[in-house]
């Protein structure tokens, strides 16, 4: 695990810090309260390691402060305390410790400790992976997407960057799934996360929408950067063979629509709504094809 250790002691966090690697966990630290917040918030530990005081501050503030901040990341807080403390383990708990250590330190009821929190730790990942994500694809769920799409959108906002969106649907899907079946039809939905995972690039957020449907967020995107990478999409899916094991290749197209933020836009609804519309027109169009919201300048 990814474990930072809070304490203004060198000496007591380095011997600390040295055992933890010896268990084979990864170390960092902070000596303050408020960096211990910053580094919460700007990295990803596992655990946090808190000694009982920590500066000008008691280390059950500190823990408060990190439960108070954590948002949606599951830090699993672990508070050391004299052991010539005995009265106040529900504080402890209640002030967001999800353990206590006592001190001086034993470091095999240490390592044990961590082994259960590791536990724990895996757990929330499963579940967060589970709450967030398409079971059959691996891309992000709506719910997900959605959240994401929201802080993209006050991102480019905030800082006046460019930001497109890509809404695709299977063409005639049904008639997919009618004629090869429903495991086919799951291949070709699964072929499509594929090859967009495949052209995208690593800061472009791909979500599943709805069964056959899905959108891409490109940030920093001109909408003909994402006109282009949509006519990539098409042409590369267009010829993606899908097989099951026993039955034949099947290939498919897709129909893209389009769009881009305007200024002073600021909601995620307006600029997806735009890009349906534009694969709306790509449908009734013909399908297989790539239309732009009208209203862009590209
Ligand atoms: P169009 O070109 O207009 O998009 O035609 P379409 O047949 O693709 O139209 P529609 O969007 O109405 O059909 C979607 C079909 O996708 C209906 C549903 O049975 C199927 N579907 C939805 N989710 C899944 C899934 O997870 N797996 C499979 N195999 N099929 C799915
Ligand atoms: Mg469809
Ligand atoms: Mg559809």
């Amino acid at each position: 695990m990814r474990i930072l250790v809070v304490d203004d002691s060198r000496m007591a966090r380095t011997a600390l810090c040295q055992q933890l690697e010896g268990f084979g966990h990864q170390t960092a630290f902070a000596d303050s309260g408020a960096e211990a917040l910053v580094r919460t918030r700007d990295e990803d530990f596992d655990v946090v390691l808190v000694d009982f005081r920590v500066g000008d501050m008691e280390g059950v503030e500190v823990c408060w402060h990190l439960r108070a901040a954590q948002g949606a990341k599951h830090l699993y807080l672990m508070l050391m305390i004299p052991g010539s403390i005995t009265n106040q383990f529900f504080e402890v708990v209640e002030n967001g410790a999800d353990e206590f250590l006592r001190k001086p330190l034993d470091w095999a009821w240490l390592r044990a400790r961590l082994l259960a929190a590791s536990r724990v730790v895996d757990m929330q990942r499963q579940l967060e992976r589970l709450a967030t994500t398409d079971s059959l694809t691996g891309a992000l769920n709506r719910g997900r997407f959605m959240g994401r799409a929201a802080d993209e959108v006050m991102r480019a906002q905030r800082y006046a960057r460019p930001l497109s969106a890509i809404m695709l649907d299977i063409d005639h899907f049904k008639k997919v799934n009618d004629t090869h079946g429903h495991a086919t039809g799951d291949e070709a939905i699964r072929s499509v996360v594929r090859v967009c995972r495949s052209l995208v690039r690593g800061a472009d957020i791909l979500g599943r929408l709805g069964g056959e449907e899905f959108a891409i967020l490109l940030p920093e995107t001109p909408p003909q950067g994402a006109v282009l990478l949509a006519e990539r999409l098409r042409r590369a899916l267009a010829v993606t063979e899908v097989r099951i094991p026993g039955g034949v290749g099947v290939t498919f197209t897709v129909s893209v629509g389009v769009s881009a933020l305007k200024p002073g836009e600021e909601s995620v609804s307006a600029l997806l709504a735009r890009a349906d519309e534009a694969l709306y027109r790509a449908k009734n169009g013909g399908r297989n094809r790539v239309v732009c919201d009208e209203t862009v300048e590209v």
